[in-house]
C-alpha cells in the first residue's frame, strides 16, 4: 500500500473513531438522562405517596374517637333531648344538655388535643359546641357542600381544611381570624340506625395535617402540599418566607388557605415582578390538572406558584376532595444528571483532545520515521555512490600507477641497463669509472625500488601481492642490503656496524621482499640518525624458532606520542619538515610484507637516544644445499669485483641462436644487443613495429622473439596473438619484454601466447636466465 493511501486510511480511521466516541458520549448521556428521569419519577411518586398515605392514615386515626363519642349511648340520649329544644341560641345555651355534652367532650379536648366539637342538626344549625358563639346559627360546614350530605348519608369523613369561623390560636400562640381548621365528622344515630345529628370534632391542621407535608419535603427545594379544586393551597408552603417577601402572603406563618397556586409568569425568587395581578394569573400546570381532578406527572418542567421552574407529580383523591402535589426545582432535580452529563462530555472532550494529540503525535512520529527512512535511503545511495566513486577512483589510481610505472621504467631501463653494460665493458673501465657507474646503477635501483614500493602498496590494497615463500639465507640478504645502503651511509656520515654472522642460517621468506623490508629499516636508521651516528645490525634466536634481525640506531628516536602511529601509511610523523627524503609508506609496506610472509615486526625507541626496529622470521631447521643456479646469481652480485675476468654463460658449443627483438625504443634495443653480445652464439635482428616484426619472423624464422608491449599501431600482445595464429611462426617462443609491470599486464601477455614475461628496467641476470631457459624448453 502506498504511503498516501496509508495516510488516507489512517485519517478515515481516526475520524471514524472520533465519531464513535462522540456517539458513545451522546448515547451514554441520553441513557444517564433516562435513568435520571426514572429515578426522579420514583422519588417524586414516593414523596407523593407518603404524603397521601399519611393523610389517609391521619383521617383514619381521627375517625375512631369521633365514632366512639358518636356511638356513646349517653351522647345519643343527650343529643336526642337537645333536638327537642327550641332552635334558638338562648334556648340551646340554656339547655342542660349543652353542658352535659361539653362535659362528655372534655376528656377528648384535654387528652387527644381536639379543639372543640359541633352537634349539627339536620337543618345545619349548630346545636351544641364548646363555644357559645357558634350555637343556634348555621354551622360553617354547611358551606362545604357535599361534605355534610355524605355524613348524613352515614359516612364518617374528615373535612378539608377550611377557614375557621372563630379566631383561633396558631402554633406560634397568635390568635388569628380565618385560620385553617379541619373537622372529623360522624353521624349520631338513634336506636334504629337513623342519623339524628352530626358530630363534628375540630382538629388543628398544625397538629396532624401540616406535619405530614413537612415530612414529605426533600432535598433543597422539594415540597409536598395539598391543593383543592379551586387551586387554593390547603397545607403550608415550604417557602412561606419567600412568599411573604414577594407580597404573596400577609402572614409569613400561614400559607394554607391563604395562597392560590397561580403561575406568576416570572421567577419571584429572582425579585422579578409579575405582569399580571395575582387573581388574573393562571393556575400552575399542576393546579390546573388538580382542578380538573386529574393525577399526573411532569418532568419537562413548569413554573410553580413562585414562578420557579419545577418538575412535579400530583394525585387527585375524590374521597379527600382535593389533590396532593410534590414538586422540586428543576435545577435541583436535574443537577445530578447535569453533573454526570457534563462529566461525560468533559471526559469525551478530553478523550478527543488526547486522541487528536495522539494522532498528531503518531503523524509526527510517522513523518520522523519516513524522514529517517528517506535519509537512510539517501545515505545508502550516497554510500553506494561513494563506493562506486571510490571504485572509480581506485581504478583511476591503478591506471595512473600503471602508466606512471611504465613511463618511469622506460628511462630507468636505459640508466640501469647501460650502467650494467658498462660494468662489463671491454676494454674494462678503470676502478674509479667503475665505482661511478655502480653509483649510477644504484641510483637507478633506488628509483626502481621506490616505484616498486608504490606498486606494491597498490597491489596490497587490491589484495594482489605476489609472494613466494622459500628458504632464504639471511647473511646473503643482509650483505645485499649493506651493499645497497652504502651510498646512503656515506652521504649521512653514518657508521654501519654489522654484527650478523649466521653462515648458512635460513629463514622462510620471499628473498626479494625480505631484502626490501630489511633495507627499508636500515635506510630509516640511516636517514633518521645524526651526522656521525651509528647503525648496528644484529641477529638472535627468539623463542626457539624465530630469527630476529635487529636494526639499531642512535639517532633522533621516536616520541611517545608518535609510537602508536609508526605503521600508518603516508604518515611521516613530522619528518616531512626535516628535509629528509621519504614517502611515509616504507614502514607500512614493511609490516604488511613481513606479516604476509608469516613474520613479525616491532620496535623500541627512546626519543633523542635512538631506536631499534626488529624483524622476526621463522627459522628453517635443515640446511639447504646450494643450488647450481646460485653461480649465476653471484656472477652479477655487487660484491663481485668487475676487474676480474668473468665466465659468461652462453650456449656452450651450440649453433648460433637467432633472436628477433620487436621494439620501437632504440635505447632498449642497444641494451639487449649489448647483453647478448656478452654471450656467445647469439645473433640479434630487430623490427621497430609489430607488422615488420611479424613479417620478419615469418621470413627469418628466429629461435626466439622478444616482444615489447607498447608498439606503434599494434600492441605487443596482438602481435603475439597473430604470430601464434600463423603456422610459420606459431612454434617460435616469445618472451614479453615490457615496462608494463602490473600483474594484469603479465597475465595478458601470457594469455596472448608469451612463454615468459620480463619487466623493464631489465635485470640482466634474470634476462639471461630467462632467455636460456626459454631456448632450452
Ligand atoms: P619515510 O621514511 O619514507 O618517511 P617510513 O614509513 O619508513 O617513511 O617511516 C615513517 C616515519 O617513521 C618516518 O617519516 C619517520 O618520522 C619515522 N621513523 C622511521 N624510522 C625511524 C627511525 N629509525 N628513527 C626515527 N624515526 C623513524
Amino acid at each position: 500500500m502506498s504511503s498516501s493511501s496509508k495516510n488516507t486510511l489512517l485519517h478515515v480511521a481516526s475520524v471514524a473513531f472520533g465519531a464513535f466516541i462522540l456517539f458513545g458520549a451522546v448515547a451514554t448521556s441520553s441513557w444517564v438522562q433516562q435513568a435520571g428521569e426514572e429515578e426522579l419519577q420514583k422519588s417524586l411518586k414516593s414523596a407523593l405517596d407518603n404524603a397521601h398515605q399519611g393523610v389517609l392514615q391521619m383521617y383514619r386515626s381521627h375517625q375512631s374517637p369521633a365514632l366512639v363519642l358518636a356511638n356513646d349511648e349517653r351522647v345519643r340520649n343527650v343529643v336526642q333531648r337537645l333536638l327537642k329544644v327550641q332552635r334558638t341560641r338562648a334556648a340551646l345555651l340554656a339547655a342542660p344538655e349543652q353542658n352535659l355534652l361539653r362535659t362528655m367532650f372534655a376528656p377528648y379536648a384535654n387528652v387527644v388535643g381536639y379543639e372543640g366539637f359541633f352537634i349539627i342538626a339536620k337543618d345545619g344549625v349548630s346545636l351544641a359546641s364548646m363555644r357559645d358563639v357558634n350555637i343556634g346559627g348555621e354551622n360553617l360546614l354547611v358551606s362545604q357542600g357535599e361534605y355534610l350530605k355524605q355524613i348524613w348519608a352515614g359516612k364518617s369523613l374528615m373535612s378539608q381544611p377550611i377557614k375557621s369561623d372563630v379566631p383561633l390560636t396558631d402554633r406560634h400562640g397568635h390568635i388569628i381570624n380565618g385560620l385553617a381548621t379541619m373537622f372529623t365528622s360522624t353521624p349520631i344515630q338513634d336506636e334504629v340506625g337513623a342519623t339524628i345529628a352530626v358530630l363534628a370534632i375540630r382538629i388543628s391542621p398544625d397538629d396532624s395535617f401540616a406535619p405530614i407535608f413537612s415530612r414529605a419535603r426533600f432535598g433543597e427545594s422539594g415540597e409536598t402540599y395539598a391543593v383543592n379544586a379551586a387551586g387554593v393551597m390547603l397545607s403550608e408552603s415550604r417557602f412561606n418566607d419567600h412568599l411573604s417577601q414577594s407580597g404573596l402572603l400577609d402572614d409569613p406563618h400561614h400559607a394554607d388557605l391563604m395562597l392560590e397556586v397561580r403561575d406568576p409568569g416570572v421567577d419571584l425568587t429572582q425579585g422579578k415582578t409579575p405582569v399580571l395581578k395575582r387573581e388574573n394569573q393562571p393556575l400552575t400546570k399542576m393546579a390546573r390538572e388538580i382542578s380538573a381532578r386529574r393525577s399526573g406527572i411532569d418532568l419537562n418542567g413548569y413554573r410553580d406558584y413562585r414562578g420557579v421552574s419545577v418538575v412535579g407529580a400530583w394525585v387527585w383523591d375524590d374521597q379527600l376532595g382535593y389533590g396532593i402535589a410534590t414538586e422540586i426545582n428543576a435545577t435541583e432535580a436535574f443537577e445530578e444528571h447535569w453533573r454526570t452529563t457534563v462529566t461525560i462530555y468533559a471526559a469525551t472532550v478530553l478523550l478527543l483532545i488526547t486522541m487528536v494529540g495522539l494522532w498528531w503525535l503518531a503523524m509526527a512520529v510517522r513523518k520522523e520515521v519516513e524522514l529517517s527512512a528517506m535519509l537512510a535511503e539517501q545515505a545508502q545511495k550516497a554510500a553506494e555512490k561513494g563506493k562506486s566513486e571510490a571504485n572509480l577512483a581506485n581504478q583511476a589510481k591503478s591506471e595512473f600507477l600503471s602508466s606512471m610505472s611504465h613511463e618511469l621504467r622506460t628511462p630507468l631501463n636505459a640508466i640501469t641497463g647501460f650502467a650494467q653494460l658498462l660494468e662489463y665493458a671491454n676494454p674494462p673501465l678503470t676502478a674509479h669509472q667503475l665505482e661511478q657507474v655502480r653509483d649510477i646503477r644504484k641510483g637507478g635501483d633506488h628509483l626502481l625500488s621506490l616505484i616498486n614500493d608504490i606498486l606494491d602498496l597498490s597491489k596490497i590494497e587490491a589484495g594482489k601481492l605476489d609472494i613466494s615463500i622459500e628458504p632464504v639465507t639471511v647473511d646473503e640478504v643482509v650483505q645485499q642490503c649493506i651493499d645497497m645502503i652504502e651510498p646512503q651511509t656515506d652521504k649521512y656520515e653514518i657508521t654501519l656496524d654489522n654484527r650478523i654472522n649466521l653462515d648458512d642460517v635460513e629463514v622462510m621468506s620471499d628473498h626479494l621482499r625480505l631484502r626490501q623490508c630489511l633495507l627499508n629499516l636500515m635506510s630509516n636508521a640511516v636517514k633518521y640518525n645524526r651526522p656521525g651516528g651509528r647503525v648496528t645490525l644484529a641477529a638472535e634466536k627468539v623463542e626457539g624458532h624465530w630469527l630476529r634481525v635487529l636494526v639499531s640506531d642512535n639517532g633522533i628516536g621516536i616520541s611517545d606520542k608518535h609510537k602508536g602511529k609508526m605503521f600508518e601509511a603516508f604518515n611521516r610523523l613530522g619528518a616531512e619538515a626535516s628535509g629528509v627524503e621519504g614517502t611515509g609508506i616504507g614502514l607500512s609496506l614493511t609490516r604488511t610484507l613481513i606479516e604476509k610472509m608469516g613474520g613479525r615486526i616491532g620496535f623500541t625507541s627512546v626519543e633523542g637516544e635512538g631506536s631499534t626496529f626488529w624483524l622476526d622470521m621463522p627459522l628453517v631447521r635443515s640446511s639447504r644445499p646450494q643450488a647450481a643456479e646460485k653461480q649465476s646469481v653471484d656472477l652479477f652480485s655487487p660484491r663481485h669485483d668487475a676487474s676480474e675476468p668473468v665466465e659468461r654463460a652462453g650456449v656452450a658449443g651450440g649453433a648460433e641462436r637467432l633472436v628477433l627483438y620487436v621494439e620501437d625504443n632504440l635505447a632498449n634495443i642497444r641494451i639487449v644487443r649489448g647483453i647478448l653480445c656478452t654471450l656467445s652464439h647469439y645473433k640479434l635482428i630487430t623490427a621497430q613495429n609489430a607488422e615488420d616484426g611479424i613479417e620478419l619472423a615469418r621470413k627469418a624464422s628466429p629461435d626466439l622473439i622478444l616482444m615489447d608491449g607498447t608498439l606503434p599501431n599494434m600492441s605487443g600482445n596482438e602481435a603475439v596473438r597473430r604470430l601464434k595464429a600463423c603456422s610459420d611462426t606459431k612454434d617460435i617462443p616469445v618472451i614479453g619484454l615490457s615496462a608494463n609491470a602490473m600483474e594484469k599486464d603479465q597475465e595478458n601477455a601470457m594469455d596472448a601466447g608469451c612463454s615468459a614475461y620480463l619487466t623493464k628496467p631489465i635485470d640482466i641476470e634474470q634476462f639471461i636466465a630467462t632467455v636460456q631457459q626459454t631456448l632450452r624448453a
